[in-house]
């Protein structure tokens, strides 16, 4: 059982898609283990995007995950970060498939609705960074889902 970290970001809050990305993964049979409305400052972000900070878009990248509320997510299932990535589609509109998160929302790539993470070591570090040590620890308590 894998947990990655799912994130809609600030264009997709605005654009009322929280309550589709939920239902997709809801529907994919995979479990919401927490989540959270929060707007991010610039040191969580710059940690979250760290393996682009020397890429020409990072100021840009930065300024948008801080520019309005993210709605941030836990979710658990069975190979979840490379099912929910396909879920959510390639970066590009250009490339993402129809069908896929992006493929239907997102129409460039500065802003393209929802982040999931791309690695196990990348989603540990993210579900720490938005919601800390504690309270993965005490979820992980209370909702001892198997075999989903
Ligand atoms: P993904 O979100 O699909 O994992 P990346 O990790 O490559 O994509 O990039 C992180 C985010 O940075 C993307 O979702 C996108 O919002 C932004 N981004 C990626 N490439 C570019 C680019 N060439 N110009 C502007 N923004 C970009
Ligand atoms: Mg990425």
């Amino acid at each position: 059982m894998q947990r990655t970290f799912i994130m809609v970001k600030p264009d997709g809050v605005n654009r009322g898609l929280i309550g589709e990305i939920i239902k997709r993964f809801e529907q994919k049979g995979f479990a919401l283990l927490n989540a959270e409305l929060m707007t991010i400052d610039r040191s969580k972000a710059e940690y979250h995007y760290m393996e682009h900070q020397e890429k020409p878009f990072f100021g840009e990248l930065v300024d948008f995950i801080t520019s309005g509320p993210v709605f941030a997510m836990v979710w658990e299932g069975e190979n979840i970060i490379e099912v929910s990535r396909l879920m959510i589609g390639k970066t590009s509109p250009t490339e993402a498939m129809p069908g896929t998160i992006r493929g239907d929302f997102a129409f460039c790539k500065e802003e393209n609705v929802i982040h999931g993470s791309d690695s196990l070591q990348s989603a540990e570090r993210e579900i720490e960074n938005f919601f800390g040590l504690l309270k993965r620890h005490r979820l992980e308590d209370d909702f001892p889902f198997e075999d989903r």
